[in-house]
């Protein structure tokens, strides 16, 4: 009976499929990059319901609701983003809670982003006002660090203020939205006191989750030594790490003793790029001295995104034109900041996990890569998202690799997918026209 009904919805949707696939999508031929399997071959993978399916050298096509040749193109776990600022809409000027954050989903999937993580924009005090806002509203799949001030990142006057700083509420409100909230944050913090590192650890350790930090200001008072070696956790994590503005580079241009002793207890280096937190005269003799950060990420706002800073490829692009090989590159954004946020379920493509799948194209060519201060690292390769695929379903196609010619529809042709693999072109509302709008009132 459970066969035949979703079949009959099937077939109310094409008009040819049939319940039987084993997958609604297969993607085929193309070379897989899923470290935590230990893959980068070419392979095919299978997804069906939502989740991966199958991975293996050779899939039958007969067996797909829909087959995608993507042979030439890597297919890697959706990527993940974990420096991102995302809570736009309340109309709040200078403010992460507001006109510095974006929106998600215009940033994400072009770029083959499938998740990102919110790195403090909220605090317990207005957190559920964004997961309600932006959230729970995003197609992107949004998690959260929770700013240790409770106010949230709403400007200096807010995150100076040690009073609101309580790792009490912050842990509370962590474990109350323990599915979206996967760490504490602090950042910006002026003054010479370790209280905001030592209540967001106290909150992070209350709620089992890491903390990330932002050190601010660069104090005499507590060197990135000490909060690397002392303060932080294993698991916790160092962000900005190659902005060179807290010394993480020495006056000899080696890499601080702190970072090589913090990174030897499990301490996180994440690179967190943004306007203002990259530069190639700390990066490049970093990776020289073989200092790679564990996980690669955006830091996107409003003002980094047509900076130094354009999305998560070029970040990822800048590690390639370092010499960073693409299979490292991909770990370092996937697999690596899964583990970091404590979502093993997602960055890989093993069988059950959740069909997050990035289709990338590496072009060669010559291109160019712009640090904080605007300096250029000429580079050879450059990645291209072309499918991005969240839930089992495509969410963005480039290049059209998905779709049928035109001229091979029937005439006055108007559904081209199937919902079974396909979120762009949704079963139009029919004559009657669009459905959207606000509920009536009551
Ligand atoms: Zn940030």
């Amino acid at each position: 009976m459970k066969l035949f009904v979703t079949g009959m919805v099937v077939l109310g949707m094409t008009g040819y499929a049939f319940a039987q696939n084993r997958f609604d999508l297969l993607l085929t031929g193309g070379h897989v990059i899923d470290a935590k399997n230990g893959i980068s071959a070419v392979r095919d993978v299978g997804i069906k319901d939502g989740n991966i399916a199958a991975v293996a050298e050779h899939l039958d096509p007969a067996q797909a609701l829909k087959v995608v040749n993507v042979a030439g193109l890597y297919v890697t776990p959706g990527l993940i983003d974990i420096h991102v600022h995302v809570f736009a809409g309340t109309g709040e000027r200078n403010s992460y809670a507001g006109d510095s954050s974006l929106y998600p989903d215009g940033y994400t999937f072009r770029v083959g982003v499938t998740t990102v993580a919110d790195a403090g924009c909220a605090g317990w005090r207005n957190f559920e006002e964004f997961k309600d806002k932006v959230i729970d509203r995003a197609k992107t799949r949004v998690f959260a660090f929770l700013n240790i001030v409770g106010a949230g990142m709403r400007g200096g006057r807010f995150e100076n203020d040690l009073k609101d700083m309580e790792a009490a509420p912050a842990a509370e409100m962590a474990k109350k939205h323990k599915d979206v909230i996967v760490g504490i944050k602090t950042a910006h913090y002026a003054g010479p006191e370790w209280t905001p590192v030592e209540h967001a650890v106290e909150a992070g350790t209350a709620a089992n989750i890491p903390v990330m930090v932002d050190f601010g200001e660069d104090r005499p008072e507590r060197p990135i030594q000490d909060l690397l070696t002392k303060k932080l956790r294993p698991g916790d994590i160092y962000t900005h790490c190659f902005s060179g503005l807290r010394h993480e580079l020495d006056e000899a241009g080696k890499v601080n003793q702190g970072m090589i002793d913090g990174r030897k207890r499990g301490v996180i280096f994440d690179v967190g790029h943004g306007g203002g937190s990259f530069a190639w005269r700390i990066a490049v003799p970093a990776m020289q001295q073989k200092f790679l950060p564990d996980s690669i990420s955006t830091d996107l706002h409003t003002g980094s995104m047509n900076s130094g800073m354009k999305d998560m490829l070029n970040v990822m692009d800048k590690f390639l034109a370092m010499g960073m090989s693409l299979d490292d590159v991909v770990v370092r954004s996937t697999w690596n900041p899964a583990k970091e946020i404590h979502h093993e379920e997602l960055g890989n493509l093993s069988v059950g996990s959740p069909a997050d799948v990035t289709v990338l194209r590496v072009e060669n060519g010559n291109f160019g890569f712009t640090d904080m201060y605007g300096a250029r690292l000429g580079g050879k390769q450059r990645l291209a998202a072309e499918l991005t695929i969240r839930n089992g379903k495509v969410v963005y196609d480039l290049n059209g690799i998905t779709r049928p010619e035109w001229t091979t529809l029937p005439k006055g042709y108007t559904q081209t997918g199937n919902t079974a693999w396909d979120a762009i072109t949704p079963a139009r509302a029919g004559r009657g026209g669009r459905k959207g709008g606000p509920p009536a009132k009551q």
